[in-house]
């Protein structure tokens, strides 16, 4: 490969699709730029805003010398148990669940904490709407999400219910569809995203160099305006857990009040005077949420327990 040093020529860029060491760099004017990554220990991820200067490479026309700062990181725990970056610069996270494969909202929640912890917008998805199964109990949880004030939308990918007004939520965000396999997220970025399939292909030609032993990761702009980041990495990643006393702030209903718990470190398990399980009681809290906190809460104790050197 043909290395040109960085220089101080360096041009912005956003990193809008990303395979292995292989990148598409957009510049200001949107022009697409297949470049390299310049050096070993530079990493990039979607969302990234890069400088990059103009140089022929083994297949690319530019090369990624440095990485601009994030200004927020979607992470997942990798096999070796560390945090991984997997999207940057996102403002907006969707949870997806659905009636069927059974919903977990434990998993959400998390998912939901994550935005939280990172300054994300959190929105909700109910995808298949049009199952008559467990209804009742779906819409029971989506109203205790929505008062709390998470946007939830109702879709369905037959007759595209709801998925105008998922599209206005997306509008000015740069967002990631996340939740278990099988909730219908594919399904759904091909009614937003019209010829996906057709995106991917041509990413996948234009950056794969060599063996394809990575996944590749896209961000889509979407007609009705906003940015989605897709990749196979990102759909149904566990989100790393902060310290046992952070995960309160994961938790928005829990965190506001928090002040007034009796003591100033009340981790709202059983505590007396704890103002959180008040709140329980009266019906002001969900006692749902409540046991999804405490099982994050039991969660990040044992593994800081077991490695307190590793965030997870
Ligand atoms: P993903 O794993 O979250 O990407 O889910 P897919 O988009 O691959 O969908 C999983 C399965 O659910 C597929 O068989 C889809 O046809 C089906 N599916 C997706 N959306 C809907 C929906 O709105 N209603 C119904 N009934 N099935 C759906
Ligand atoms: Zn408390």
């Amino acid at each position: 490969m043909n290395r040109t040093p960085p220089s101080d020529r360096a041009q912005d860029g956003r990193i809008v699709a990303s395979h292995g060491r292989d990148a598409i760099v957009e510049d200001g004017t949107g022009a697409r730029i297949h470049c390299r990554l310049h050096g070993r220990r530079l990493a990039v991820v979607c969302g990234d805003r890069v400088g990059w200067i103009a140089a022929t490479t083994e297949g690319g026309e530019g090369l990624i010398t440095e990485l601009r700062p994030r200004r927020t990181t979607l992470a997942r725990i990798s096999r070796r148990g560390e945090a991984e970056p997997v999207a940057a610069n996102l403002t907006q996270l969707v949870a997806v669940v659905a009636a069927r494969p059974a919903p977990d909202f434990g998993l959400c929640d998390r998912y939901l904490a994550a935005a939280e912890w990172e300054g994300l917008r959190g929105c909700i998805v109910a995808n298949k709407c049009d199952l008559p199964e467990s209804a009742a109990e779906l819409d029971a949880v989506l109203a205790d999400y929505a008062r709390i004030g998470y946007v939830a939308v109702r879709t369905s990918k037959l007759d595209s219910i709801g998925v105008e007004a998922l599209a206005l939520h997306l509008d000015r965000q740069t967002s990631v569809l996340v939740g278990q396999s099988g909730v219908g997220k594919s399904s759904l970025i091909n009614l937003l995203v019209p010829g996906v399939e057709a995106i991917v292909d041509e990413v996948t030609r234009a950056t794969e160099s060599g063996r394809h032993t990575t996944t590749s990761s896209t961000l889509y702009r979407l007609p009705t305006g906003g940015e989605l980041i897709d990749s196979p990495g990102v759909r149904d990643f566990a989100p790393p857990l902060p310290a046992p006393r952070e995960i309160a702030g994961g938790f928005r209903e829990i965190a506001a009040l928090a002040s007034q718990c009796r003591f100033a470190d009340c981790l709202h398990g059983r505590e007396p005077g704890c103002a959180v399980h008040a709140a329980i009681a009266d019906g002001q809290v969900s006692r749902r949420r409540h046991d999804s906190y405490q099982q994050m809460v039991k969660l990040a104790a044992d593994l800081a327990a077991r490695d307190p050197r590793i965030r997870r």
